[in-house]
């Protein structure tokens, strides 16, 4: 329970009287850039007006009518770099707290079981969709073609719906439940989730392609990335660090002096985790520098904040074990060069720089590897990603692909994913015939 407690929701749920007072403060601007910021492009003065006047069911179904993932959106979304960073009071007192009078609303939603009204469907056009992945891009498609009268399965491999934010999400910003209780909301639309099923082995691509219309892609990445350094076994897989603390924190091992490799948002989860749950020692090692980290702005402010220390300009090269236990992590000092592939400077490591991070817990965080299904089911590709046209079709004719697994091009994200789903969701139904009369939000 402790452990629970340690890893809540970091931000309590607006009052009443809180709510009302930030609603207020909202100038409503025309053409706000709030909602031009917003990748799911959400009527934000809209919602908050209807929050401001008390309707919050009407405030909630201005969410929906963009977002069906509000909740997790709220939670998760960085919304620094986004909404409330494009929020025209930035310049003179403080944004409006958009994510957390989004919050609000949508909390008011699932406790009054508000539901996202259905967009309509001309009779006889509805057809039969496998979603493959329960996460949020997979989800937000299902929900999208549900409402629009089309019979939708999704198959999920997990024990749980909900992919990252479920799993790879620190419950500090995203609760397990939350997660859980949105996928129940698109279920409620008429979809059915299948979990515990692996598209490819327990259904094959024949299968789904004689049984549906179409069939949407939306796997997420793979597993974490091998460093290729001796002593890589004893090194502890940042996602299943964070799956562990959000599942069952009870049995997470947690070391005294922990280091985490990587510079990424799934970096800054593992280390926060390792830290309130009781290491007295946290450093986090990057072989670039600060400039170049992956993860938001305020992520690494936070976890300064939280007692973390960086080591930049260290590159691992292995696991220094001592009776059979991890006693540190071994790493080489290293220079930047030109920038690579990626457009950062290079790492180039300085040869006999050799030193020891003393450590009883190494975590690495460096990243997923491509969606292995891609090759397995002939789709071609780009950069290792799910290559689509601009209506999210694979190279395959009948098969769709979504979220993190398409992103060959800018940065992955729980919206970017969401946005993905409603817009392939409006391209297939357009695609299969059906008249779309998209109820009005009021
Ligand atoms: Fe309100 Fe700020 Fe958006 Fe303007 S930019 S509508 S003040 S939240």
């Amino acid at each position: 329970m402790e452990r629970h407690r340690a890893l809540g929701e970091q931000l309590p749920p607006l009052t009443v009287h809180e709510a009302a007072v930030e609603a207020d403060r909202c100038l409503y601007c025309y053409d706000a850039p709030c909602t031009h910021a917003c990748p799911t492009h959400i009527d934000i003065p809209k919602f908050i007006k209807k929050i401001a006047t008390r309707n919050l069911r009407g405030s909630a179904q201005t969410i929906y009518a963009a977002n069906l993932l509000g909740a997790t959106c709220a939670r998760v979304c960085p919304v620094q770099e986004l909404c409330e960073g494009a929020c025209v009071l930035n310049a003179e007192h403080k944004p409006i707290a958009i994510g957390r009078l989004q919050r609000y609303a949508m909390d008011y939603a699932k406790a009054g079981g508000v539901k996202p009204k259905a967009r309509g469907v001309a009779a006889g056009a509805a057809r039969k969709i496998a979603v493959v992945g329960a996460g949020p891009a997979g989800l937000s498609c299902a929900g999208e073609l549900a409402m629009r009268g089309h019979e939708v399965t999704v198959f999920e491999k997990r024990e749980l719906p909900g992919g990252l934010s479920t799993y790879g999400i620190i419950g500090l910003r995203e609760p397990v439940d939350v997660a859980i209780d949105e996928a129940r909301m698109i279920e409620s639309l008429g979809v059915r989730i299948k979990t515990g099923v692996e598209f490819g082995k327990d259904v094959t691509l024949e299968q789904a392609r004689a049984e549906f219309d179409a069939i949407v892609l939306s796997v997420g990445l793979g597993a974490t990335p091998a460093l290729g350094i001796p002593g890589e076994e004893a090194i502890v897989d940042g996602l299943a660090y964070i799956e562990m603390s959000k599942t069952n924190a009870a049995s997470l091992r947690v070391g005294r002096n922990v280091v985490v490799i990587g510079a990424g948002n799934t970096a800054v989860d593992c280390a926060t985790i390792a830290k309130r749950l009781g290491a007295e020692r946290v450093t986090i090692v990057y072989r670039r520098t600060v400039r170049e980290m992956t993860c938001y702005a305020h992520e690494y402010q936070f976890v300064l904040s939280e007692g973390i220390e960086f080591r930049f300009l260290a590159q691992p090269c292995g696991v220094v074990m001592r009776d059979g236990e991890v006693a540190g992590l071994e790493c080489l000092r290293v220079e930047l060069g030109e920038p690579d592939a990626t457009g950062r400077p290079a790492p180039v490591v300085v040869a006999g720089s050799e030193f020891v991070i003393e450590a009883d817990q190494v975590v690495k965080a460096v990243g997923q590897v491509r969606p292995a299904l891609a090759a397995a089911m002939g789709l071609k590709t780009e950069k290792g990603y799910i290559a689509v046209s601009a209506d999210f079709e694979t190279s395959v004719a009948g098969v769709y692909a979504i979220g993190d697994c398409i992103r060959a091009r800018g940065a992955a994200s729980t919206v970017m994913a969401v946005q993905d789903g409603k817009l392939a969701a409006e391209a297939l139904h357009a695609k299969l015939g059906a008249v779309a009369a998209v109820a009005e939000v009021r």
